[in-house]
């Protein structure tokens, strides 16, 4: 793809993402409008395609993948074959392709789909039930609607696969047990979350089949922006897969179900399911929980029950970030399935001595109550991870079904807890309506995606001493899907986890913080009692446009500014975010590989180069020559560190973000020493958390930002300067410890206390620019966005 159409596609994901989405009334016609067959005569059904007919292979096949188009051929096929399949395309991928779900039942299901639609949605708004009668009858006659959704990670290659075998098994199967998972569920079957990452593993995996780069991971991200990262945007919605799955399925159907399908590591469990380890996020309501944990421990149940083996339950995974979990604050359970992994589609010998875990919960080696009958070791194999993976999906179908009125009167309870309100909550979040338009539109489109009802006042009121005009914006937190506004609006006090006490700390599974005020700069402030002031209806939020003020290049400057982005083929999610920014604010950029970095003669062609988010090895090794063919192996070498140190000598801007600012340290012999270098975890440690960040108002770089600010901590800098006459520093950690953390976790802050975070190092007729924190993080730190884009346009 060439940079010009990445622009474009990225400015099409920021006119999606700045555009709030239609009211939901608009938006619900969308997923049941296309191929609505006629109730009254059912076209005449061909024979049901069998996967091979299509594929050339059956799903399991050792070394067979399909590229996505021969997949979409085949559920198109199944779907025309088959009464109890219909098949949708949603809209396009980040890439173009086409972005499908499934929608299986019974044949008289089918006929009146609308109906199930409408009956779900009065239980997933109580407030609209005008008698219990009503509600009686949505209970009666609802069916349990389960969304699985595969294939989002795509080297977890399985998941390509398990969607074609579990579809064809509920289309042709005669069993009392599938007949009743097709009259009482409605399965919409999302068969990749990512399908342009499907014939990227694809394509990659059948050119080098054979070579020693088989089974290797592809050299470039496997989601155009995102990478591994595309499972971390179920709150944020930066990207147009989100946005499809949220905007057409689960606003509109309301899962009480949704299953995520994915792999993981070859040498522990060979499937993980629920429970979840804690800690669970305090927010999620707890009926939810024990959703979870009853039908991971059912699906468990009768998957041993078929013999198979190596299920462990309670370990490696927590519950903590919204990031991946979308239904358990929106009234449904989330079940996640990590299978263990194969080398891509080609089969392992994994010895029973060589099971380890890296994990936490269980040791693969021994029987425990989490992990009743280890795997005895041999021959892990495609067949035998899409055989665990259908099973699984399966056995969750059979308990939707027989537990139809729990999981709808359960939905119905947590619903009506969360309109009704919880105790001890507060009672609103007030969001003034005059500031910064893009974060407050982007902040509020956030909420209003994720159907959280967003009022305004419709008189001035004082809250804590201060005044507030008619038209603050303010979120009650009693209403179907508070739990989210309340989750993303608060700080985060994550609990103080250690693996024994006073001992190191216990790694959360992800981050810790996703306080969206304090990644956007917005003001939100919690009002704990009523407000005793008039609120209007329901109202859109604001819009705003794409250009960010604080790139000023793009109001015209732009072209003549020649960025470089560092792209290695040890594909960094990073760079992918930062290419995501770029595209959606507009700034230029061109790709770096390695062998134009090792080339030199940087500062002819950029003026800025841009390091994202990477650790020094990778930088300076890249992939193992042993494994990957040229250009791919290598990394920048010796020979590339010389060129970039020659390029800032030479007047060039080099920005390092994170732990490429360490790279920029040993690289360019920068006169800094970062004091967290090689400080273990129980001396120092915040595993993603929101730190306070003060800048000098008076640097270039911190225009525009106000004094004060919160910037994204995880794996980053806190940096002593060795001399001053060539380093500036533009931002601080706070000198007292008590104030360094805004939200998430951290031990021992007094490391990093009054240390340097931001800086600006000369050398020759040029700088170095050293982040010791990800200003872009995740696409959802708008508070730092300006401070990359400054450091691109100093002088
Ligand atoms: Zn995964």
């Amino acid at each position: 793809m060439t940079a010009r159409s990445r622009v474009l596609v990225g400015l099409a994901a920021a006119l999606i993402a700045a555009a709030p989405p239609p009211r939901l009334a608009a938006q619900r016609p969308r997923a049941t409008q296309p191929a609505r067959r006629p109730a009254a005569a059912p076209p005449p059904r061909a024979v049901i395609p069998t996967p091979r007919s299509v594929l050339g292979f059956d799903p399991g096949d050792d070394r067979k993948l399909a590229e996505w188009p021969a997949l979409v051929r085949y559920f198109q096929a199944l779907a025309r074959a088959s009464d109890r399949v219909d098949y949708r395309e949603l809209g396009k991928t980040t890439l173009g392709a086409p972005f499908v779900a499934l929608v299986i039942s019974s044949p008289q299901n089918l006929r009146r789909l609308d109906r199930f639609r409408r009956l779900n949605a009065g239980l997933a708004d109580p407030r609209g039930f005008r008698t219990n009668r009503a509600a009686q009858e949505a209970l009666r006659d609802g069916k349990t609607i389960v969304l699985i959704t595969s294939s989002i990670h795509s080297t977890e290659v399985g998941g390509h696969l398990t969607p074609v075998a579990l579809a064809y098994r509920l289309a042709t199967d005669t069993s009392a047990t599938t007949r009743s998972i097709l009259d009482n569920v409605i399965l919409w079957l999302v068969p990749s979350l990512n399908p342009d990452g499907v014939t990227i593993v694809t394509k990659w995996y059948n050119r080098t089949l054979g070579t020693p780069a088989e089974g290797s991971s592809p050299p470039e991200l496997y989601h155009h922006y995102t990478g591994h990262d595309n499972n971390r945007d179920w709150y944020a919605f930066t990207q147009v897969e989100t946005q499809l799955t949220v905007d057409s399925l689960h606003n509109v159907w309301h899962p009480q179900i949704v299953h995520d399908i994915h792999q993981m590591g070859a040498e522990g469990a060979r499937l993980f399911l629920p429970p979840y380890l804690d800690p669970v996020e305090p927010n999620v309501d707890p009926l939810l929980i024990d959703g979870v944990n009853a039908l991971g421990t059912a699906m468990t149940w009768e998957l041993a029950g078929q013999g198979k083996t190596g299920i462990s339950i309670n370990s490696t995974y927590d519950a903590w970030t919204p990031a991946r979990a979308y239904q358990h604050y929106h009234g449904g359970v989330r079940i996640l399935s990590e299978t263990a992994s194969g080398r891509l589609a080609s089969p392992v010998d994994v010895p029973f001595d060589h099971l380890q875990s890296r994990s936490r919960g269980y040791n693969p080696r021994e029987r425990s109550w989490n992990f009743t009958r280890p795997w005895p070791g041999g021959r892990w194999t495609l067949r035998d991870i899409v055989s665990y993976q259908t099973a699984a999906a399966y056995a969750l179908l059979v308990n939707a079904a027989r537990d139809r009125d729990r999981w709808l009167s359960s939905f119905l309870s947590v619903e009506w807890r969360a309109v009704r309100g919880w105790r001890g909550w507060p009672y609103a979040y007030v969001i003034p309506a005059r500031q910064d338009t893009i974060a407050l539109a982007t902040l509020l489109g956030i909420l209003q995606r994720g159907q959280v009802e967003i009022r305004t006042a419709l008189q001035a009121f004082a809250l804590q001493g201060q005044r507030h005009p008619a038209g603050t914006y303010v979120v009650v937190l009693r209403q179907p899907y508070a739990a989210f506004a309340k989750t993303l609006l608060e700080p985060q006090h994550y609990p103080d986890r250690r693996l024994y006490p006073g001992g190191p700390p216990e790694r959360p599974y992800d981050v810790t913080a996703h306080t969206l005020p304090l990644l956007m700069g917005v003001t939100a402030v919690v009002a704990r009692d009523s407000l005793r002031v008039p609120l209007s209806a329901p109202v859109s939020a604001p819009r705003a446009t794409s250009r960010y003020p604080g790139f000023a290049a793009a109001e015209g400057g732009a072209a003549a500014l020649r960025v470089g982005l560092y792209t290695s083929y040890d594909a960094a999610i990073d760079e992918g975010w930062t290419r995501w920014v770029f595209d959606t604010w507009k700034v230029p950029y061109a790709a770096l590989v390695d062998s134009v970095v090792r080339a030199g003669k940087l500062k002819e062609r950029f003026d800025v180069i841009v390091l994202p988010d990477q650790s020094p090895r990778e930088i300076l090794e890249g992939l193992p020559a042993s494994r990957y063919p040229a250009p791919y192996a290598g990394g920048i070498g010796p020979d590339g560190a010389e060129a970039l140190r020659q390029f800032v000598l030479d007047g060039g801007t080099l920005v390092a973000l994170n732990e490429a600012s360490r790279f920029a340290v040993q690289a360019l012999l920068l006169p800094v020493r970062n004091v967290l270098e090689a400080v273990p975890d129980e001396d120092f440690y915040a595993p993603g958390s929101i730190f306070r960040l003060e800048l000098d108002a008076t640097h270039p770089v911190a225009h525009g930002v106000p004094r004060e600010t919160a910037a994204w901590f995880q794996g980053g800098a806190a940096f002593d300067m060795l001399d001053s006459t060539v380093v500036r520093v533009i931002g601080r950690w706070p000198a007292d410890p008590d104030r360094v953390l805004l939200s998430g976790w951290v031990l021992h802050p007094e490391r990093v206390a009054g240390k340097a975070s931001l800086l600006e190092v000369r050398q020759g007729t040029g700088r170095v620019i050293l982040f010791g924190f990800r200003p872009q993080y995740r696409g959802q730190s708008l508070a730092t966005y300006p401070l990359l884009f400054n450091s691109l346009q100093v002088r």
